[in-house]
């Protein structure tokens, strides 16, 4: 396989918000799989904003295990912005631009992203990635503020980017060549999909959770979840995980014809504890070690 070869293709960019990479890898995630193998991989950002900001910036998590191969080749990275330091190391897709969709616009694809958590907001001119693209479709909680835990703690499927797989993949075939980028919350607190559920039991849980992400909860014993309750909130974002596998599954399917490039990553993971804190924002390898996959659809 040839650079211009990869570089001529379609993209498909997603993030699995928050997903940690133990939970990757104890899910099943058949079609994830078809990519190539789950690697290991170091962001270099702790929270949303930062993470993603590298990400359009071609920076994405780093494999700690090295090169890796990508359409029978192995490389070091796969894209490589012109204004990164001089690097001697294989990149796949050199690039100019101040980010990918600017990179992707300027050879004519049809540029389009699809959001997810309140970062990706498009209607909050607060918020700044959604404005890095041409089109950008939110369909999450429509507020900034974080609201009351009753409101957060809720079933969700139509918030969910993933459950729009169709509308995605006909807006993306409208053209002959695209650039979709997804941001997932459904691997994002709280864990909610049409396969995990709120129960009696989780939904007390995440009300606590909630609670210590906020810091409205101290550090004493009583006030720290147990480790059958991480046990249970974790077993929640393997579900979330794999109900999006099932729904990439089905986008993957729609798009496989135009042999896009896929990655798939988290933007960072969450700690539950292991480090004495909740949540993500911080420096923590529960934090910053996520899950990546990385491949070419409709190669036979
Ligand atoms: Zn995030």
């Amino acid at each position: 396989m040839t650079n211009s070869d990869l570089a001529d293709r379609s993209v498909v960019l997603v993030t699995l918000d928050s997903c940690r990479y133990d939970v990757a890898a104890s899910a099943r995630t058949p079609n994830l799989a078809r990519l190539g193998p789950l690697l290991r991989a170091e962001s270099a950002g702790t929270y949303t904003l930062p993470a993603h900001a590298a990400l359009f910036n071609g920076y994405l998590p780093r494999p700690v295990s090295g090169p890796f191969t990508l359409g029978g080749r192995v490389v070091d990275a796969i894209w490589r912005s012109a204004a990164a330091r001089p690097f001697k190391r294989h990149s796949a897709i050199p690039f100019g631009g101040p980010t990918l969709m600017d990179h992707y616009s300027q050879k004519g694809y049809r540029v389009l992203g699809a959001g997810g958590v309140t970062f990706f907001n498009a209607s909050d001119p607060a918020n700044s990635l959604p404005s890095l693209f041409p089109e950008f479709l939110y369909f999450g909680h429509p507020s900034r503020s974080a609201g009351t835990a009753q409101s957060r703690i809720l079933d969700r499927e139509e918030q969910l980017s993933l459950s729009h797989t169709l509308k995605l993949a006909d807006l993306c075939l409208e053209a002959k060549r695209f650039f979709l980028f997804v941001n997932c919350p459904s691997t994002h607190v709280p864990y909610t999909t049409p396969w995990s559920p709120l129960t009696e039991r989780n939904r007390e849980l995440l009300r606590h959770l909630y609670l210590l992400h906020d810091g409205k909860v101290g550090r004493s014993r009583a006030d720290v979840l147990g480790v059958e309750d991480v046990q249970m909130l974790l077993e929640m974002q393997r579900q979330a995980l794999e109900w999006a596998d099932s729904r990439l599954g089905d986008l993957f399917s729609r798009l496989s014809g135009r042999r896009p490039l896929v990655v798939v990553c988290a933007d960072h993971g969450e700690e539950f504890g292991e480090g004495g804190r909740f949540g993500h924002g911080h420096p923590h390898p529960t934090v910053s070690t996520v899950p990546l996959w990385c491949g070419l659809l409709g190669e036979g």
